[in-house]
């Protein structure tokens, strides 16, 4: 095979940067190699006075004079070699030598020249290895887009998209129509400013892009760029945030200048809230940076002339930690939200992302779409390239609905650990618990269908139930919370039936029963009315990380011991229905198990075959 050589290697290289090199190698191997005013060897010269050799040369013994600015060598009739020391000021004449033009064997040597060349590249070479310093450091600086290098340290990291390779548009956004009706009027504005302007009409400085990851905010700010045709300005939050206080400060002013430069033009900053968190909240290091960050955003957007069209869009997933004077009129006072895709949007997103891609004929999007609520729209991207990088790996032309299907599944619960060894008593234990979960949620009325059950590990689980629902909801009800902490129970339930103990493997299960017991009544006000009230006790805040703590109690100790004993009875009332439901159909836990345990995997339809038998 042909061998290929690095391909990042920059393939022009410097002429002038080359003969420098060359140039200062030369000079220091001049350097090495000077010759010590010498025509022989060193070792087969003998030092004399110059008074000596001047004796020889009346004497006529010598047969060669050579003469430099700094020695007299010579070879005498007899074959020896001597030298002496001239000094600098004497000349030939009143060294008593005969004029070389006459005397042959007299031969003078001009080092002087060579070495005045030798000694000003030796006397430059500092000079010139820091121009090559700077002149290196300047080309990075340059090939980096001024992205990195001590001269751009105070400068924006901002990555600049080329609105002629990089078009996006309305188009690539699949669902999220709200959000696009919201900003279209936004291209409108930068494509026609003066038809705004004459009619007096403000377009807001800044809009701010609130949604879960994943939800396309980032494509939407790239597609009002692309529609506008206008320059685009990328930075995230966090790059703005520096260990030396002011960076941070001095990067936001060379981001506005570019951008008013190159206006009509949009800034989008991503992930504000790593900047934009309400002053003075205290905690964390940095904390100075970050304020004098925000400040100089906020001065910025003030300071924007009234025609300047220059559009500050940011994103964040957490808008109630950012600071107030960041969301008053005049700067991010418009808020575009954008949610999860519903169902519709799902399949849209579904086929947006199959565009480039060989589907098989009968691959039914709106089946998956129906199959992955909750998804993000990076999160539906993800399903199909992990389906069309299956389909490679099988060698496959077309990617199949099976295709598709796994990849939901690794996507949703991670890649299957089929390497995993696990004996034969924990398979038992581990299909038994699974199963308990999918019969406990099958008798209950709210919980979701099961979908699939499986003791093939995923990412950390050792099994899985997966309960799929079959629309999308925005609500959830009092009695469906307690639903789903039966199924939840049943898997703990299973193991005490039939091995007469628990394992550790329920320990995630508690604790998700015991957060919906805790919330159902300190948050929803779903505890005893008569003992508790509809009141709310669970008083949420958010730390300088941006992390979820709970407050300093507000309620007294007594009202303390009742929500606690709120909390248990709901955990306890769940524990016995699930009970209840797994001791009548232990004949049909026991059947499924010892199904799952040959198959690995159970699907719906297989699922529900068991209880029409039974019916
Ligand atoms: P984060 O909050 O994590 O920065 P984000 O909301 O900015 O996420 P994007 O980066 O815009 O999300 O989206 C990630 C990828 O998901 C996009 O590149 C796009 O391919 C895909 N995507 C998200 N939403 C949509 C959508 N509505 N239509 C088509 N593709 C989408």
């Amino acid at each position: 095979m042909k061998k290929q050589g690095p391909k990042n290697l920059p393939n022009k290289r410097n002429p002038f940067s080359f003969l420098l090199i060359i140039a200062l190698l030369g000079a220091g191997l001049a350097l090495f190699f000077q010759p010590e005013g010498s025509i022989f060897k060193k070792e087969d010269v003998e030092n004399i006075p110059i008074s000596q050799l001047l004796q020889k040369y009346r004497a006529n013994e010598l047969e060669k004079i050579v003469i430099d600015d700094q020695t007299i060598t010579a070879k005498t009739i007899d074959g020896e070699n001597v030298v002496s020391i001239r000094e600098l000021s004497s000349n030939i004449k009143d060294l008593g030598l005969n004029d070389p033009e006459i005397e042959t064997i007299v031969e003078i040597k001009d080092t002087a020249s060579s070495k005045f060349w030798v000694n000003l590249l030796i006397g430059a070479a500092p000079f010139l290895l820091l121009i090559m310093f700077l002149v290196f450091l300047s080309k990075r600086a340059g090939n980096m887009g001024g992205e990195s290098g001590p001269f751009s340290f105070g400068k924006s990291r901002a990555k600049t998209y080329d609105k002629t390779k990089h078009k996006t548009s309305f188009e690539d956004i699949a669902g999220a129509e709200e959000a696009k009706e919201e900003v279209f009027e936004i291209v409108d504005f930068l494509k026609h400013p003066k038809k705004y302007h004459k009619s007096g009409a403000k377009i807001p400085k800044g809009i701010l892009l609130v949604g879960p990851p994943g939800t396309g905010k980032t494509l939407i700010a790239r597609a009002i760029a692309g529609e506008a045709s206008v320059p685009f300005f990328s930075v995230s939050g966090s790059e703005f945030v520096e260990m030396f206080v002011g960076v941070g400060a001095s990067r936001v002013r060379d981001l506005f200048k570019t951008a008013k430069k190159n206006a009509p033009a949009i800034i989008f900053i991503d992930e504000i809230d790593a900047i934009g968190k309400q002053r003075g909240s205290g905690s964390g290091g940095g904390h100075d940076e970050r304020e004098q960050t925000l400040n100089q955003i906020l001065t910025e957007m003030d300071g924007f002339e009234p025609d300047a069209s220059v559009i500050v869009l940011a994103a964040t997933n957490r808008p109630d930690v950012l600071d107030k004077a960041l969301l008053r009129p005049g700067r991010f006072d418009r808020r575009v939200h954008i949610d999860l895709p519903d169902m519709n949007a799902r399949e849209k997103i579904l086929a947006v992302h199959s565009k480039n891609k060989h589907l098989e004929k009968n691959v039914d999007l709106k089946k998956i779409s129906s199959k992955t609520v909750g998804f993000s729209g990076a999160d539906l991207e993800n399903v199909m390239n992990e389906a069309a990088i299956s389909s490679v790996k099988q060698r496959k032309k077309d990617i199949a609905q099976d295709d598709i299907d796994n990849a939901v599944e690794k996507v949703s619960l991670g890649p299957a650990r089929k390497s995993r060894r696990i004996n034969k008593k924990e398979r038992n234990i581990i299909a038994h618990h699974e199963v308990g979960h999918a019969i406990s949620g099958h008798f209950t009325k709210n919980c979701e269908p099961v979908h699939k059950i499986s003791i093939i590990s995923r990412g950390g689980a050792l099994g899985v139930t997966w309960f799929l629902p079959t629309e999308d909801t925005y609500l959830n009800s009092e009695q469906k919370m307690k639903d789903e902490m039966v199924s939840l129970h049943g898997g703990r339930v299973a193991e005490r039936l039939i091995f007469g103990q628990t394992t550790t493997g329920a320990s995630n299960d508690l604790e998700r029963i015991t957060n919906i017991a805790r919330s159902m009544i300190m948050t929803y006000g779903m505890g005893d009315e008569k003992q508790l009230g509809p009141v709310v006790f669970h008083k949420k805040s958010r730390g300088f990380s941006g992390i979820e703590i709970e407050s300093e109690k507000e309620f007294s100790e007594n009202t303390a011991r009742l929500i606690d004993k709120n909390v248990q009875i709901l955990v306890q009332e769940a524990e016995d229905t699930s009970t209840k439901i797994l001791k009548t159909n232990l004949q049909l836990l026991k059947t499924i198990s010892k199904d799952l345990l040959e198959k690995e995997n159970i699907s719906q339809k297989e699922f529900l075959a068991y209880f029409e038998k039974k019916s």
